[in-house]
């Protein structure tokens, strides 16, 4: 059965395999991570490019014309939603002139669909307190199991778009999940240890990951999204780190690196820079291998047994 399976899907990929270039859907997508998700189920059938750069802030984006340039002939909009992108996003849709890729089209996608959103407020929020996550928490691709949802969203909307591909879609989506899946295992499996322990964040953006890890945030340094720390607030988290004794500081490649090193010099805490996007850094290129980048960071960073 399994030898029939194997002859099956030869023959099926080289069924595939004749399609042109020029037929590829051409999808934007507003991040890296969700470029790589649409580039896994998507395959050969898609052309895929992100606006932000995986090192780059996702909050703040400049709207630039090559942007809409590259909207103007996009099949497929892909975005983060909850409000992830609202400094610019709208600019280069209304820029593009594409009426595909307004929001309620079907070149119009939320990637946020379906998904469990964490932190959404319960109380009208104040924006003048400068809080970016008004929808909830916007950083859902940094759990993995999230990446299964994803995938499925996006390999619905394809297979909308593209009706005569839905099998090779549908055949390519499942055999992403089942590789994420096998990963999703064997990380779970080596942070097993790391459950329960207390870090410190910059951003209010590793909740996602938290979360499915088993570890607990007990501070910012932000003391709201996107609003940079006072000194008094600085103060609370050196006694906080003393008194509860954590040793990690978790930080994206792209915030201020400051903050999180003047804590460190005045506690025992130690840095861990994470990249929070495919591509922040070096072999982070596609969705699986962000979460090893993260996960081998965090882990030559946790205390050893003689540490703690
Ligand atoms: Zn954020």
């Amino acid at each position: 059965m399994r030898i029939y399976s194997l002859v099956l899907g030869a023959v099926v990929l080289t069924a595939w395999a004749v399609r042109s270039d020029a037929d590829a859907l051409h999808v934007v997508t507003t991040t890296t991570d969700l470029a790589a998700l649409t580039q896994a189920v998507g395959g050969d059938l898609v052309d895929v490019q992100a606006i932000a750069r995986g090192s780059q802030d996702p909050h703040f984006v400049d709207a630039r014309p090559s942007f809409m340039r590259r909207m103007r002939s996009a099949d497929l909009l892909v975005y983060n939603g909850l409000e992830l992108e609202i400094g610019w996003l709208p600019l280069l849709v209304d820029g593009s002139r594409n009426r595909q890729l307004q929001a309620g089209e079907q070149g119009a996608l939320n990637a946020s669909r379906g998904l469990p959103i964490l932190e959404i407020p319960t109380t009208e929020l104040d924006r003048s307190l400068g809080d970016i996550h008004p929808e909830g928490n916007p950083h859902y691709t940094l759990s993995p199991l999230n990446g299964r949802q994803i995938a499925r969203t996006i390999a619905i909307r394809l297979q909308h778009l593209r009706p005569d591909d839905s099998e090779q879609i549908g055949w390519q989506r499942e055999q992403f999940v089942a590789r994420l899946d096998t990963q999703i295992s064997h990380w779970e499996q080596l942070t097993r240890p790391w459950r329960g322990t207390k870090v410190i964040a910059h951003h209010k953006q590793w909740e996602y990951l938290t979360d499915w890890l088993g570890l607990e945030i007990v501070a910012y340094i932000e003391e709201k999204p996107g609003i940079p720390p006072t000194p008094r607030h600085v103060r609370d988290l050196v006694r906080l780190i003393e008194t509860q004794e954590i040793s990690l500081i978790l930080r994206s490649t792209f915030t201020d690196t400051r903050p999180a090193q003047r804590l460190a010099e005045r506690t025992m805490a130690r840095v861990v820079e994470l990249p929070a996007a495919v591509g922040a850094t070096d072999g982070s290129e596609d969705y699986i291998s962000l979460f090893d980048v993260i996960l081998r960071q965090l882990g030559t960073s946790f205390p050893t047994a003689e540490e703690r």
